[in-house]
């Protein structure tokens, strides 16, 4: 479930997709038309494949979950969700287990699950999107934090007094490096309104100094946060995905010199720095994953 996208997947235990529907979250039509889709679309997929060895649902929702009473808080995108019961009301309409995770930390799991990160148990991810969402995985299972708040990657100080936040900082990663900064990058610097990511990237293919010097800019933004998040967990694999990795052959070069100049466990231990392969299906497996998880 997103602000924008509600879509369904019945995915089997070995990660294979059987089955998916698509549609919009209708926000706008309040909580109770929201909840009714959802629960409509999987029992649709239900009564397609049958129901006799479901193991369970997982939801991916933008904001933080608590785990323990499955109530989402903070989350921009859906006030009408703040503090509601969602997974309890959903597992009555269903009967059947639901687990809700943060669609980032889904994300993760998806990659860790089937994508990028198949052969490692440990890794991060970050999805460069409107903002940027980050998951991190420990031992092929979330890491939550004390309320579901661990990995909001998106608001490491990437640029000290650098653009202002939502959350009240200043110099966010997600400000300098999201689809939405190179969007708003574009802007300040006259290159036009209203470009997406692709816009500028397409820009800079062309040759366009402006639209390389952006996706620099971006790149060290990333390469400033990699650096710490390596010297943090030292893990072996970080994963970035969303709508500018297009531009990777741009933004890839800076931001991996910023690493290496930063960083002492990344010159010192074996570390990869990919991008991710399940695009926006990584939130579906990762959701997929999550009953099993919780057996
Ligand atoms: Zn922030």
């Amino acid at each position: 479930m997103g602000g924008t996208n509600l879509r369904a997947a019945a995915i089997d235990d070995q990660g294979k997709m059987l089955d998916k529907i698509a549609g919009e979250t209708h926000l706008k039509a309040g909580r109770e038309v929201v909840i009714e889709d959802m629960v409509r679309s999987i029992a649709t997929l239900r009564a397609r494949l049958g129901q006799h060895d479901l193991a369970g649902v997982g939801v991916g929702v933008p904001g933080f979950i608590q785990i323990e009473e499955g109530v989402i808080i903070g989350s921009n995108n859906l006030p009408e969700f703040e503090h509601y019961p969602v997974r309890n009301e959903i597992e009555k309409r269903l009967g059947a287990k639901v687990v809700l995770e943060n669609d980032a930390n889904a994300a993760a799991l998806g990659e860790k699950w089937m994508g990028a990160g198949r052969e490692v148990d440990d890794l991060v991810l970050l999805t460069l999107g409107t903002g940027i969402g980050g998951g991190i995985i420990v031992g092929g299972d979330v890491l939550r934090g004390q309320l579901g708040m661990a990995g909001e990657l998106g608001h490491m100080t990437a640029v000290p007094n650098g653009n202002p936040c939502g959350c009240g900082n200043a110099g966010c990663l997600e400000k300098h490096a999201s689809a939405t900064a190179i969007s708003a990058m574009a802007k300040l610097i006259g290159l036009g309104h209203d470009l997406t990511s692709e816009d500028v990237y397409k820009l800079a293919v062309a040759g366009d100094t402006r639209a390389k010097a952006i996706f620099r800019s971006m790149g060290e933004a990333l390469g400033v946060a990699l650096a710490d998040l390596i010297n943090i967990f030292n893990f072996p694999l970080y994963l970035l995905s969303g709508g500018p990795l297009p531009a990777w052959d741009f933004f890839a070069p800076p931001m991996l010199a910023e690493v290496e100049r930063r960083s002492f466990t990344y010159r010192n231990a074996p570390t990869r720095i990919e991008r991710a392969t399940l695009g926006n299906e990584a939130g579906l497996y990762g959701a997929a994953y999550l009953p099993f998880l919780a057996k």
